[in-house]
């Protein structure tokens, strides 16, 4: 398989597009043209064993492929149930994608992409520096992306988190890693962190220094394992039903809803396609009257899915360039807090489940749908975080805790530790230089 940019430019092979992240003209890496099954063809049965057959076209050809079968069952080696919600009136069932080890659906794409990266790094040869993935959080990425490249051969990475604006259970996850992970706390604002990053990746003197990489939600390593799991969810329920699913799929930066939508594109059992998203609503408001209008974000119960600028939009525009074709295949629908909070609280007594901000949106959108469009057809909400992420909340709303999962308590039990910063690139130079002697 050979990749190149969305805005054009030269043929690129795997290894280069994961570990490059971005390309070079600022657009998106996508593969020539997707592989076609037909689901017979699909023999696994777990997520890994599914997401070895479905991932390996877009690993033929190159030098991982040997390798994607190890990929798979180190990166998905934790639970991703389908549960069908009995006391729904239709066939509705829950995807949990959230039982990894940050208790979030990014531990899926980040936990894939340390597998692929520390995998690729010896094929580049030569070069014998560990590669130090720089990494700017506003939460819920930096901690999965810690928790992923945690004790990996000659990785490391820095994690920049601004200064008294993540949770307390948040700042722990960034921050309780040691080894190979190092936490900055930098006296800013999330884009202060993101700019400090940018400047250190694009200095000409630390980009000499260091050997740096990036772990942005828009690499295609973490976009193909979402993929899977869409696509095992559909194969799952199609073997025992013999039925085609339609999915409801809580998105911010379009990685999630576009993995789904590239599952049903490669012959997955699928029907219709539904994102939810937050009162950021720049991806139906472009459904609704073609206007393509980026915003700056605004903040939301679910924060995790605060973007005003989709960038995962850019590889859809690439797929489909005809508007109408693209309003066919999939649809958007809003949800605002109040009706976040609303929703918490109604499924909480009418199936005794509580959500997280971010699936409430899917289980409200799923509410919203005409009645003849859920009679009797089976549905899948996508279920992106454990709601004990989001305790403030949803304890708020529902009035009772819900038990922290093991994996997540274990987390908070480690001692954490950080170096605070000044938001000034000269500063983390600094830091990084007593990094390699501390190493050395
Ligand atoms: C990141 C995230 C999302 C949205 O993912 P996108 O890639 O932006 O579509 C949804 N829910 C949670 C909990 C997340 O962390």
């Amino acid at each position: 398989m050979r990749y190149r940019s969305t805005r054009g430019g030269p043929e690129t092979d795997l290894v280069s597009v994961v570990m490059q992240g971005l390309a070079d003209d600022g657009g998106l890496f996508v593969p020539d043209a997707l592989p076609h099954f037909e689901p017979e063809w699909i023999k696994g049965e777990t997520l890994a064993e599914i997401a070895a057959e479905l991932l390996h076209p877009f690993f033929s050809g190159s030098p991982l492929e040997a390798e994607l079968r190890a990929i798979c069952d180190d990166a998905l080696d934790f639970p991703v149930p389908l549960r069908r919600l009995q006391d729904a009136p239709d066939p509705l069932a829950v995807l949990e994608v959230f039982h990894g080890p940050t208790a979030a659906f990014k531990d899926v794409g980040a936990r894939f992409l340390a597998a692929v990266m520390e995998r690729a790094l010896p094929l580049l040869g030569g070069d014998a520096r560990p590669l130090t993935i720089l990494v700017a959080t506003s939460g819920d990425t930096g901690g999965a992306v810690a928790a992923a490249f945690h004790g990996r051969a000659q990785l490391r990475v820095g994690v920049l988190f601004p200064k008294g604006q993540v949770s307390q259970r948040q700042q722990h996850q960034l921050t309780c890693w040691g080894g190979n992970v190092r936490s900055f706390e930098i006296e800013g604002s999330f884009d202060d962190c993101q700019a400090l990053a940018k400047a250190a990746l694009t200095d000409p003197v630390l980009s000499r220094r260091y050997r740096f990489s990036s772990a942005n939600s828009i690499n295609l390593g973490r976009l193909l394992p979402q993929v899977a799991f869409h696509a095992a969810s559909s194969l799952w329920h199609w073997r025992e039903h013999g039925l085609a699913t339609s999915h409801i799929v809580p998105t911010g930066n379009l990685g999630n809803g576009l993995a789904c939508i590239w599952a049903r594109a490669m012959g997955m059992p699928m029907r219709e396609i539904v994102l939810a998203v937050n009162s950021n609503v720049t991806i139906p408001e472009y459904l609704a009257t073609g206007d393509w209008r980026p915003r700056p974000s605004v903040q939301t119960l679910a924060s995790a899915m605060d973007v005003g600028n989709p960038s995962n939009m850019e590889r859809l525009f690439q797929m489909l360039p005809d508007f109408g074709e693209l309003r066919a295949t999939v649809q958007a629908f809003p949800v605002d807090d109040a009706a976040i909070r609303a929703q918490i609280g109604q499924d909480d007594e009418r199936f005794g489940q509580v959500w997280c901000p971010h699936t409430a949106t899917g289980f409200h959108v799923y509410d919203q749908l005409p009645e003849a469009r859920r009679a009797g057809r089976p549905w899948i909400v996508c279920a992106t975080a454990h709601p004990a992420k989001f305790e403030s909340i949803t304890e708020a709303v529902t009035g009772h805790a819900v038990p922290v999962p093991e994996t997540l308590q274990e987390l908070l039990e480690r001692p954490a530790e950080h170096i605070i910063l000044g938001a000034d690139v000269d500063a983390l130079a600094a830091e990084l230089d007593r990094w390699d002697s501390a190493a050395a």
